[in-house]
């Protein structure tokens, strides 16, 4: 299907009339998590493709896993935890890596391949992927570190592109191939979060949090990542699982199926929802690790100025109105705890908002609120991919340099007439209510450790 994409992709391109021969250099954006098996003799396929034929028809037997798992797999728990332990436990994976291991990512699901499928593993030439570390490598498989390739910064050229795109699409055969990355970074890229303090909120399928951090300190939730534009300092995430999909359920049950029902139940209620505060996971959740389940508290005595004599007590059910209230508030209270404890400037310098719920002003408005900061957002929704068409460019001008320039200078004060210009949405909240916030987040917390404590998978 992949493969297929690729295809359809260049082919659409070429019924339009475009000239590839103007394109100095491409690069791309994977679907994070989504792991490549290239199965022994794939570099000999890949090296005398026929560009008569579309790819599709040729790699046919190029994998030696024909279903790449992706992101939302969760079932190598076991794997997770053999490779905590074989790295003497999660904080020092996470201290090694910048994460720990989650079932979604691709050392755990390389570890159950190796296991489940040892002839497969055995059969494969390359695993698309950087390298890791030596001990992680360890931890995972053996024999990984042939499979996985060399490490290089993602400005980096990869060499360029191969003969088959040249006879078939007319590329130019100067035209460079910069590395490719996965979808949070390229979104980093793409968005031009540039400077610590800067706060992207991806409200896709999944909801995410990312920023750039010079001095992160990897814990159990988050994750590290190097700097996709920058050789200095770390990228840094939070990622929820239950995000758009969730919104959509709660719509459903309570607001007869329409967004405008929801934002107008978000706008008859008042902020900090009389202290109702919701836990909604209609899938296993990353962030906090918390199975399948819904938990809703009411607050007694919660005045928004102290936190003195406020018990919670649990309740089945909230009216509609305040059901959706509960279920925004409590996510963007989840968000700015989470990031505060990772380290991440608060309040925010700003917050680009992007992904298909940032079309939602009336979510916005609560954004705005619980971070105490400007919100923005950018003119279009495919920020992964043009993060991967601006990081082809800066790989192009690195090169011609003959040494590494910031991505900024692509873009510096010519933004505002590009498609990566951004613009205010709503802007930061009052303060008081920003503070008075603050107080339901540690209230919030303190419900969720309890929770984690009780239910937690880990
Ligand atoms: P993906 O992560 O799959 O790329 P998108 O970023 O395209 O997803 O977001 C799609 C989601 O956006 C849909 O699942 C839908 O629930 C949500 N969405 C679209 N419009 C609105 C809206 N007005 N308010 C809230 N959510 C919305």
């Amino acid at each position: 299907m992949w493969v297929e994409a690729l295809d359809l992709v260049l082919q659409r391109l070429l019924k339009s009339g475009f000239d590839f021969g103007k394109i100095a250099a491409v690069s791309g954006s994977g679907q994070q998590h989504g792991s490549v098996y290239w199965k022994k003799g794939s570099s000999a396929i890949l090296s005398s493709l026929d560009s008569g034929k579309p790819l599709v028809d040729q790699l046919g037997n190029a994998f030696s896993i024909k279903e790449s798992p992706i992101w939302m797999d969760s079932s190598t728990t076991k794997q997770c935890r053999e490779i905590e332990k074989a790295v003497g436990g999660p904080l020092e994976l996470s201290e090694l890596t910048g994460s720990r291991a989650y079932e979604r990512f691709t050392g755990p699901q390389i570890r159950k391949i190796y296991q489940s499928q040892p002839e497969a593993y055995n059969d494969t030439e390359r695993i698309s992927l950087k390298v890791w570390s030596e001990i992680a490598l360890e931890a995972t498989a053996p024999g990984l570190k042939e499979k996985v390739g060399k490490l290089a910064p993602a400005y980096d050229v990869a060499g360029h592109i191969a003969s088959y795109f040249v006879d078939r699409y007319k590329f130019n055969k100067k035209c460079l191939v910069v590395q490719w990355s996965g979808d949070n970074p390229n979104s980093l890229a793409g968005l031009t979060l540039s400077i610590p303090g800067d706060l992207a909120i991806s409200l896709g399928t999944s909801d995410t949090v990312f920023g750039i951090a010079t001095d992160p300190q990897p814990r159990l939730e988050g994750h590290v990542l190097p700097n996709p534009v920058d050789t200095e300092g770390y990228m840094v995430m939070l990622c929820y699982k239950n995000g758009s999909l969730t919104r959509e359920d709660i719509r459903n049950h309570c607001a007869e199926k329409s967004w405008e029902i929801f934002n107008k139940f978000l706008e008859q209620t008042p902020p900090l929802n009389d202290g109702k505060i919701g836990f909604y996971y209609k899938d296993h959740e990353i962030l906090p690790p918390l199975p399948v389940g819904l938990h809703r508290y009411e607050l007694q005595n919660f005045k928004g100025d102290s936190l003195e004599g406020v018990n919670e007590q649990e309740v089945q059910e909230f009216d509609p109105a305040s059901e959706v209230r509960a279920l925004i508030e409590g996510q963007f209270l989840s968000m700015r705890a989470h990031a505060e404890r990772f380290g991440m400037p608060s309040p925010p310098k700003r917050i680009i908002a992007t992904g298909g719920a940032s079309a939602n002003h009336s979510i916005l408005n609560s954004v705005a609120s619980i971070f105490g900061c400007d919100v923005y957002t950018v003119q279009r929704p495919d920020s992964a991919s043009l993060g991967a068409a601006l990081r082809a460019a800066h790989g192009w001008l690195c090169n011609k340099k003959g040494s590494f320039v910031p991505i900024a200078c692509l873009y510096k004060d010519k933004l505002e007439k590009s498609a990566f210009s951004c613009k205010l949405s709503v802007s930061a909240g009052n303060h008081e209510l920003t503070s008075k916030y603050a107080l339901l987040m540690k209230k919030r917390m303190e419900i969720e450790n309890h929770l984690v404590q009780k239910l937690g998978r880990w």
